[in-house]
């Protein structure tokens, strides 16, 4: 197996409206749909569009949403041996409200996501070091990523951590991290550093160093993305896109691509800068799962890139 992801399945349930209701009101909502995600789900799937063999570690509940994602996972040709299913919590569901201003109310109900404990990674130790790569992200219980990223590191196996959604983390956790993918935001919050340019996206990545990161990859949005280790630092910009359709699975494109590219032998730099250009395609499309390109996709994305410069 090249990639082992642990990380959430949450089915994203989207109604676009003129406005929300206030408390007590029912308004008559425009249009209703229902996608496929969790940051652990989109990685996984965007690591094996590009060609990894993937597992994915972690729970649905035993309802149709959970059948739903299983099943996306298995046409996927990810390994779904160690997804399983609560017998007791919902499969993790968003609640989305788009409003017509651009507004958006998200309530995130993780259920079965947060029952993975760290006495089952434990038991889940052979299935960490036997990869050539660990990927995680926050959408779980914290003790248990914290004991995954732990095992890994024990074992010399290199962990991609996406820092997402935002939280605090120990400097116990970031020193066995190999490569931390925070966006800007993230890194305000994990360095105390506001990020809202390069210089002070280099302060806030010599923060994170000085906790024990090995590696710093800070997405930028469309300016790409900002590498930063002990022998330096590189900006690598983004490819540039005409029409952005929506940002959704910008961030859990680039890990996945990033995690396919390092598990196939490639340098930090090029890796990073596949890596733009997955993310490029996934702006470029509506949706999470739907917006990642296959190898081929991106292939022909960056030939042609290649011929305009
Ligand atoms: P973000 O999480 O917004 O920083 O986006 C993750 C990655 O997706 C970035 O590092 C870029 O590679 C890519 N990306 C996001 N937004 C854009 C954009 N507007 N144009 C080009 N690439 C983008």
């Amino acid at each position: 197996m090249d990639i082992v992801v642990i990380g959430s399945l949450n089915m994203d349930m989207v109604v676009r409206s003129g406005r929300a209701p206030e408390a007590g009101e029912t308004v008559i909502g425009d249009s209703f749909v229902l996608s496929a995600g969790g940051k652990g789900a989109n990685q996984a799937v965007a690591a094996a569009r590009l060609g990894s063999t993937v597992r994915l570690v972690g729970k649905v509940g035993a309802d149709a949403f959970g059948s739903e994602l299983l099943e996306i996972i298995k046409q996927e040709g990810i390994d779904s041996e160690y997804l399983s299913v609560s017998g007791s919590r919902s499969t993790g569901v968003a609640s989305i409200v788009l409003e017509e201003s651009g507004e958006n109310r998200i309530i995130v109900v993780p259920g079965a996501n947060m029952e993975l404990t760290a006495d089952d990674i434990q038991l889940l130790e052979p299935v960490i070091t036997g990869a050539k790569l660990l990927v995680m992200q926050l959408e779980m219980d914290l003790h248990m990523t914290e004991q995954a990223v732990g095992i890994a590191h024990a074992s010399g196996i290199p962990v991609i951590l996406n820092p997402a959604p935002a939280q605090r983390l120990s400097d116990e956790l970031l020193s066995h991290v190999t490569y931390l993918t925070p966006n800007e935001t993230e890194a305000g919050i994990l360095s105390g550093v506001q990020v809202d340019n390069l210089d002070s996206a280099r302060e806030a990545a010599a923060v994170l160093l000085r906790k024990g990161v090995q590696n710093v990859i800070m997405t930028l949005g469309a300016q790409g993305a900002l590498i930063v280790n002990s022998q330096g630092q590189i900006h690598v910009p983004g490819f540039p896109v005409k029409a952005v359709v929506d940002t959704v699975a910008a961030g859990d494109s680039f890990n996945g691509a990033l995690a396919q590219q390092l598990t196939a032998g490639r340098s930090l730099e090029e890796a990073v800068t596949f890596a733009n250009a997955v993310g490029a395609l996934a702006v470029g499309k509506a949706g999470a799962i739907p917006s990642l390109p296959t190898l081929a996709e991106v292939e022909q994305f960056l030939e042609r890139a290649d011929s305009v410069r």
